[in-house]
């Protein structure tokens, strides 16, 4: 049986950071499944559909294939053959992400994907669900958070870093607003699996994060 480590927790508390450190240092792949989400949602915003119609989306969301490859380690996301990478780390596309993420057909799209990956290759796996319904055999699972604040001062540093004049109040709004909609959705809600190991990073540095991870590996 393959490795599949298991990575869930809210946006920003450091998952995909901490989860392709994880992978370099243990040689396995990393697989991030918001991208997957993000490609889905990128479709939807390109077709115009109401995000708000969920019949409309789940029916819009049948013309998106979802496949993804690697390149010198990194995941590559394509959609219907396309490289997105480049346009899915945008704010409107993470929010929207986690308007059609609640959608079934949605899930369903990209649910077989995720669990093939994990089947043929050792993998640390990160997103909302893995632990819970994904990869319900993972071992370890990780459940990462950190405070809102944490979370949305991190994000406001990587956009200024960029050269961008963010909003620390509109970040930190979003930010909560996408937990509550990950945490209160029917299906696949972000929870903790009871048998995952909390971590909350507030005030970790990464490689403690990493390092504690690592430990856990048996
Ligand atoms: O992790 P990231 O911010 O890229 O995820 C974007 C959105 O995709 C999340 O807000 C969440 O709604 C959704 N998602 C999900 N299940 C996953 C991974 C991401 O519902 N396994």
């Amino acid at each position: 049986m393959s490795l599949n480590i298991a990575v869930d927790g809210p946006a920003g508390a450091g998952k995909s950071t901490i989860a392709k450190l994880v992978a370099k240092k243990k040689n396995i792949i990393y697989v991030d499944t918001g991208a997957m989400y993000r490609a889905i949602a990128l479709y939807i915003l390109r077709k115009g559909t109401d995000i708000n119609d969920p019949d409309a989306v789940s029916k819009d969301c049948l013309g998106a294939n979802v496949t993804i490859g690697y390149e010198d380690g990194a995941q590559i996301v394509y959609l219907n053959g396309e490289n997105v990478n480049a346009y899915l780390r945008t704010e409107e596309v993470g929010n929207t992400a986690s308007k059609t993420s609640a959608i079934p057909a949605v899930r369903a799209r990209i649910f077989d994907l995720q669990q093939k990956l994990a089947r043929e290759n050792d993998c640390i796996m990160d997103g909302r669900d893995i632990g819970s319904v994904v990869l319900p055999n993972a071992n370890p699972k990780i459940f990462l958070t950190a405070s809102s604040e944490v979370r949305a001062k991190r994000r406001f540093d990587e956009l200024t870093a960029k050269g961008e004049t963010p909003d620390f109040d509109k970040i930190k709004a979003d930010i909560e607003q996408r937990d509550y909609q990950d945490m209160h959705r029917e299906i696949s809600p972000l929870v903790k699996a009871d048998d995952a190991h909390l971590i909350d990073t507030s005030d970790m540095t990464i490689d403690e994060v990493v390092d504690t991870i690592c430990s856990l590996i048996v």
